[in-house]
């Protein structure tokens, strides 16, 4: 059984009364309550001891969701390092939404990650550019979302490994919306809905692609490599 941290920073939810009745028992609530049908899941939010990740935690932690927003900069460089190396040993790493700003995403891309957006209630495409790709499994051709807050291009990012979606929005802007990377060991996927005030984690397609997205980012059996000083494997 495949075991996924949720980690939510969890501050919107406590002052917003939108974000709260949007997601009454917090983003990470509604996330762990749909990956929880198929996956051992847990939670860890901003507020707690080592932002819930402790070593312990990560250690037994095969796929990190990551949803951060207002308080990127609240996290601790420490735990950055730990999640950034547990990434590099195999570790599947999620990011979700305004997780693009996280520190620990563009520590992993080496660029800005910045982007355009607007918060303006309109509907958002989120287009299936890669039908034969496990993760866009089962969603057909396009994700219809009533409302989401449009990301466009340019997406200051290194070129993915895979493209998988790409989303219009009303407005004209185009965006990079479901990306791939492979950073050491570890597998590596963005995926771009997600905002706090909108319902987006409780649409059943967007739902299906964390849950392929956490199947594909996935730990395989492959030992992490060693390295450094070596032996030689025949006798010189
Ligand atoms: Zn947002």
């Amino acid at each position: 059984m495949i075991q996924v941290t949720v980690w939510n920073e969890f501050r919107h939810e406590k002052t917003n009364k939108t974000v709260q009745e949007v997601y009454p028992d917090g983003i990470h609530g509604q996330l762990a309550k749909f990956i929880g049908e198929e996956f051992t899941v847990k939670t860890a939010t901003l507020d707690e001891e080592e932002h819930g990740l402790t070593e312990e935690v990560l250690a037994e932690t095969d796929v990190l969701i990551w949803w951060g927003h207002m308080a990127h900069d609240e996290v601790q460089d420490e735990i950055v390092n730990r999640v950034h190396q547990r990434v590099l040993e195999g570790m599947g790493l999620i990011v979700l939404h305004s997780g693009h700003f996280s520190k620990i995403f563009k520590k992993l891309m080496g660029t800005s990650c910045d982007l355009k957006w607007r918060e303006d209630g309109k509907n958002c495409r989120i287009w299936n550019v890669n039908p034969s790709h496990p993760i866009v499994e089962g969603v057909g051709e396009c994700i219809e979302l009533e409302q989401e807050e449009m990301y466009g291009e340019h997406f200051d990012i290194p070129a993915p490994d895979e493209l998988v979606m790409v989303s219009w929005f009303p407005g004209g802007e185009v965006f990079r919306s479901g990306c791939t990377y492979r950073r050491g060991n570890g597998k590596v996927f963005y995926f771009q809905p997600g905002h706090e005030t909108y319902p987006s984690y409780y649409n059943e397609q967007v739902q299906r692609v964390i849950k392929n997205g956490i199947r594909w980012c996935a730990p395989t059996e492959n030992v992490y490599p060693s390295y450094g000083h070596a032996q030689p494997r025949e006798e010189i």
